[in-house]
């Protein structure tokens, strides 16, 4: 049996309660042997905006991970020339575990329903199953509008699965995730404002973060 391999990829400026939860529960409804976060060096969407070095945010994916079975993470993207594009990501990551994994990319309903401003977006839907994780302000019907009309028509929706079949491409999944108002923008906010940011992300990031008095000053906002 290929082993069954979430990634989530995205800034993690920083990671928070949010990213570890949907991942939990992806793992979970899936059942999936492990997931990998991949957090992007310079990321294309972004440009312009100050994001904090890597090492940092590193660091602080680090200590959220830390202890947990199933949860890892790979510095991939920081490794590879140039902007981080999903796509080459995927691409090494088959390159690397060959025909024994099967990848399923995590992606927030913000982002997907942005999925076709990516570079080579199409192709996503050949190298991973896409997880589209529920977040407030966004609407899960939107989902099968998107693909059929910036995808292709193909694809047929299988409610009962929650996911849309191909004859093609691979599934594209939508889970009934818990919906969590967090945003690592909003936490950059709170923190440059000198407000609390407890049970949004795990105390030792909560730690990290005054101990290297990250944040302190409000930076341009996507
Ligand atoms: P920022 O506000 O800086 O964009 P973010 O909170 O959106 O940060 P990212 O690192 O951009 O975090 O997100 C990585 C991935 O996780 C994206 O696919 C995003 O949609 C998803 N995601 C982040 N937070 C949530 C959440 N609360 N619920 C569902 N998906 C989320
Ligand atoms: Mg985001």
């Amino acid at each position: 049996m290929p082993q069954r391999i979430g990634v989530m990829g995205g800034t993690f400026d920083p990671v928070h309660l949010g990213h570890l939860r949907i991942a939990e529960e992806a793992v979970e409804e899936l059942e999936l042997d492990k997931v990998i976060f991949i957090p992007a060096a310079l990321p294309p969407h972004k440009p312009g905006m100050s994001i904090l070095p890597f090492v940092h945010r590193w660091n602080m994916l680090q200590l959220a991970l830390a202890g947990h079975p199933r949860f890892l993470s790979s510095d991939l993207e920081n490794r590879l020339p140039g902007k981080s594009y999903t796509v080459i990501t995927l691409r090494r990551l088959h390159e690397e575990r060959g025909e024994d994994a099967e990848i399923f990319f995590f992606v927030g309903l913000d982002a997907f329903l942005e999925l076709n401003t990516w570079w080579h977006f199409q192709e996503l839907f050949r190298l991973a199953h896409i997880v589209v994780l529920r977040r407030p302000g966004y609407v899960l019907d939107d989902v099968g509008d998107f693909l059929h009309r910036k995808v292709s028509p193909l694809f047929v929706d299988e409610p009962d699965s929650r996911l849309f079949r191909h004859p093609e491409l691979l599934t594209v999944h939508y889970l009934r995730n818990s919906c969590l108002a967090i945003s690592s923008t909003d936490i950059r906010r709170l923190v440059a404002r000198g407000r609390s940011i407890r049970y949004l992300v795990l105390p030792e990031i909560m730690r990290y973060i005054h101990e290297n008095e990250l944040y302190r000053t409000e930076y341009p906002q996507s």
